[in-house]
């Protein structure tokens, strides 16, 4: 039987692609996303990827999403922390809501999907959990102290799970993405964009949701079983850790 997939925030974007292309490799994939019915339930008839409603920052609804998804499709064997969102400022006009919405999805949002599925994998001795991060992330953006520091919390947490997990093949490794071409970063104007951002981009353009999406599904593959604890960075060249 083929392996069962969860990606956080499946439906659109990176996740979309992310979802897709589990699908399209043979993975029987659940998406979850978090409160954009249209696009969650187009997304559905469009490809046959079934979608499941809750918030990746609250602990008690990704326990029991994830019950439903394993009683529904069976156990995760493959989870994707995807999910994510932006609330930039600059840090002298950083709220504490813009500080805590970002971390409690973005970071902690991580330890509530992984840890309801870990024991799971522990017991069956595979798992492959794979975590969105950031370029930003690694090198830290103005306007984003937020997003920053969760995304380098991913990362973190990457690191010590995939210690926890070697002994019991489990592989932990996260993506950084530059600047992808979605809904995210197309909310960025577009002079923005044109002058100041894809400039500092060498390859001279957006990155493709779908060129994420392969990354990820080569380290849930049993090919990269010895990659764990990795940071893959795809960004065009624009910063080298
Ligand atoms: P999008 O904004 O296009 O999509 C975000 C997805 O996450 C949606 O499916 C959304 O659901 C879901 N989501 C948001 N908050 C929650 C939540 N609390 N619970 C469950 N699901 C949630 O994002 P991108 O595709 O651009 O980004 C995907 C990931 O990649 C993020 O982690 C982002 O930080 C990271 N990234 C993106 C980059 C880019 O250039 N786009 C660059 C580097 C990293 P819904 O549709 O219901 O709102």
């Amino acid at each position: 039987m083929s392996r069962v997939a969860l990606v956080t925030g499946g439906t659109r974007g990176i996740g979309a692609a992310i979802s897709t292309a589990l699908k399209a490799a043979g993975y029987r994939v659940a998406a979850n996303y978090a409160g954009n019915d249209e696009k969650a339930k187009a997304f559905e008839a469009e490809t046959g990827i079934p979608v499941f409603k809750w918030d990746v920052s609250d602990y008690q609804a990704c326990a029991s999403g994830i019950a439903k998804v394993e009683a529904e499709i069976g156990p995760v064997e493959v989870l994707v922390n995807n999910a994510g969102i932006t609330r930039d400022a600059m840090f002298h006009k950083m709220t504490p809501e813009q500080w805590n919405e970002v971390i409690n999805t973005n970071l902690t949002g991580v330890f509530n999907m992984t840890h309801p599925v870990w024991s799971g994998m522990r017991d069956r001795n595979f798992g492959r959990v794979i975590t969105i991060s950031s370029i930003n992330g690694q090198k830290g953006q103005m306007g984003q102290a937020n997003y920053s520091a969760a995304k380098a919390g991913d990362l973190g947490i990457t690191k010590a799970l995939a210690q926890e997990g070697a002994a019991k093949g489990i592989t932990v490794n996260a993506v950084c993405p530059g600047y992808i071409g979605t809904e995210m970063v197309r909310a960025i104007p577009e002079k923005v964009l044109n002058e100041r951002i894809i400039p500092q981009i060498p390859v001279g353009r957006l990155g493709e949701p779908e060129e994420i999406a392969r990354i990820v599904v080569f380290l849930a593959s049993d090919d990269a079983g010895f990659i764990t604890g990795s940071t893959i960075s795809a960004n065009g060249g624009q910063f080298f850790v």
